[in-house]
């Protein structure tokens, strides 16, 4: 039994459906979850549209007229909408395939061994002996601020908003805060970014890091380094507030503040663990509201996984996967055989701002802090003729390797293509390769690759 069809549910009820189980995916929005509908999608779907249109502003140079793109709102939401239900069309067929049975409402445990589901056709309680809980998260709301989903917006308010905004100020300047600035300078709005520390994307390799924010200010984003919002209101023209006013006030805890046509806010999400009945089954939660796991995604009762944002892990779609994988793996007794624990530690990921960055393995800040003695070798993309092709040679590759050793463990990438790059040194980290075996690899010319060969040489 599944209780929710996002990337962990559909994935871990595709596998153990092939293991010989029989499953239900208990669903009560879209099979595919917030990832299809309000996540990875949508956002990408805009960052690409928003990309195309700068990549035709930047085409200057090579062999083209230039002509000023313009947005056509009611086309872009029509494409986000049908890339959504492609992708959610397909999860569902693929789970159909494999006779996954699908329920459609809100589930919720009433026991250790029963899960009841309210759905369109009334109440239903379903038997089970192993669940998997995925129901995922939601964008984090703090008391001081009530998004309208007019003018002060949350992620999900923004594919696309009703009005592009003029100006737009985003609160949160972790992964998803720098995505909505990238995405709305490039439709042309004009950003600022509330950034609550004094680096963007804290946490982050500050070169990595300092690359962006220069990038903003490039582009007329402006940041509004080390402030801390503490409130969110619109206001009419003069400055008063007004629940219908045309404008957004962002106030700081510094005094500062920044008026703007639009507020979004990016601060973060918060697990959806309330309301489901955890206590029913006896599955505990943490003070965060997480679900804790061990190493095979089982909580403290024996035959009721999580995975998933609710997990508490790293928030993404792609760890999300490879659980539901695991689980699958783990409830059908396959572990035995194949299993390796998952290492987060190893999770790729990337921004897809522009130039787009993406990491994976140890960081260079990381080891210095922890005293590891590692050699970090760092490549141009300059430096290849893919990128002067390109037309953009923006961004850098990192390779950090064991110096003893060459084991590679770890790498960052700035640039055009970054998060498919980084996939290289994914595996390299995953698998223990050495900066030889990459180097030994031969690999395709003229390509942006060339400057990963070019780094561990
Ligand atoms: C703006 C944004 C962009 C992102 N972009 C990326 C990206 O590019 N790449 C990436 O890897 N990650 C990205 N993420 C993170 C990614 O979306 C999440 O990590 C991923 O969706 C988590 O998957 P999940 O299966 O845990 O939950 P979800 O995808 O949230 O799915 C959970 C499902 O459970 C259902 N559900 C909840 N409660 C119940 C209930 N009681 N009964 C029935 N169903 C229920 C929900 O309707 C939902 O469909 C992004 C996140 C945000 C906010």
């Amino acid at each position: 039994m599944i209780l929710g069809g996002g990337p962990a549910g559909n994935v871990a009820a595709t596998y153990a459906a092939r293991l010989g189980a029989e499953v239900t995916v208990v669903e009560r929005d879209v099979i595919g979850g917030a990832a299809h509908l309000w996540d990875c999608i949508p956002s990408k779907s805009m960052i690409a549209t928003g990309g195309a249109m700068s990549f035709m502003e930047r085409s200057e140079g090579m062999g083209l007229e230039n002509g000023t793109p313009m947005i056509d709102t009611d086309a872009l939401t029509a494409r986000i909408g049908r890339i959504k239900n492609q992708m959610s069309g397909n999860t569902t067929e693929l789970l159909q395939s494999q006779n996954v049975r699908l329920m459609r409402g809100a589930g919720r445990f009433i026991g250790p061994n029963t899960i009841e589901v309210i759905g369109e056709l009334g109440t239903e309680e379903v038997e089970f002996d192993s669940a998997l809980v995925s129901t995922g998260s939601r964008p984090r709301v703090p008391e001081w601020c009530s998004p309208d989903g007019e003018r002060i917006l949350t992620t999900r308010d923004c594919y696309p908003p009703r009005v592009f905004p003029e100006s737009v100020t985003v609160v949160g300047s972790g992964v998803t805060g720098v995505e909505f600035v990238h995405m709305f300078s490039s439709f042309g709005s004009d950003v600022t970014l509330v950034v609550s520390r004094q680096q963007v994307l804290p946490g982050k390799d500050p070169e990595v890091a300092a690359v962006l924010e220069q990038e903003f200010m490039d582009r007329g984003v402006k940041l509004l380094m080390g402030a801390r919002a503490q409130a969110i209101e619109r206001v009419d023209a003069d400055g008063n507030l007004d629940s219908e006013g045309e404008h957004v006030v962002v106030r700081c805890d510094d005094g500062r503040s920044v008026t703007s046509s639009h507020a979004v806010l990016a601060i973060g999400s918060v697990p959806n663990t309330a309301d489901i009945g955890l206590e029913s089954a006896g599955v505990h939660v943490n003070n965060w509201g997480y679900v804790d796991i061990n190493h095979h995604c089982v909580t403290n009762v024996e035959h009721i996984y999580a995975a998933g944002d609710i997990s508490g892990k790293l928030p993404l779609s792609s760890v999300a996967s490879i659980q539901g994988r695991k689980v699958a793996e783990h409830v059908m007794g396959l572990h035995t055989r194949s299993h390796r624990h998952l290492d987060y530690d190893k999770a790729a990921s990337a921004i897809f701002t522009e130039p787009e960055i993406a990491d994976v393995g140890l960081a260079e800040a990381e080891a210095f802090a922890s005293g590891r003695k590692i050699r970090v070798t760092k490549v141009p993309f300059s430096a290849t003729a893919k990128a002067m092709i390109n037309n953009d040679t923006r961004g850098f590759v990192k390779i950090i390797s064991d110096p003893a050793t060459g084991v590679i463990l770890g790498g960052s990438i700035v640039g055009r293509h970054a998060a498919e790059l980084i996939s290289v040194i994914a595996v390299a980290v995953t698998a223990g390769l050495t900066v030889t075996d990459l180097v030994e690899s031969i690999l395709v010319h003229p390509a942006l690759s060339e400057a990963l060969a070019e780094a561990a040489e």
